[in-house]
């Protein structure tokens, strides 16, 4: 196994990424809500 490889997110499975963790990732969803933050920049 290459450790450089991306390691898809356990909580999704979705590729981790800065954009999957800000704007993609369900697991952050209620929390961006929570804070009204846009899901778009
Ligand atoms: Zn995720």
């Amino acid at each position: 196994m290459d450790k450089t490889d991306p390691e898809p997110h356990i909580t999704c499975g979705a590729e981790i990424s800065i954009k999957h963790l800000l704007l993609e990732c369900r697991q952050f969803n209620k929390e961006r809500a929570k804070h009204n933050i846009p899901s778009s920049i």
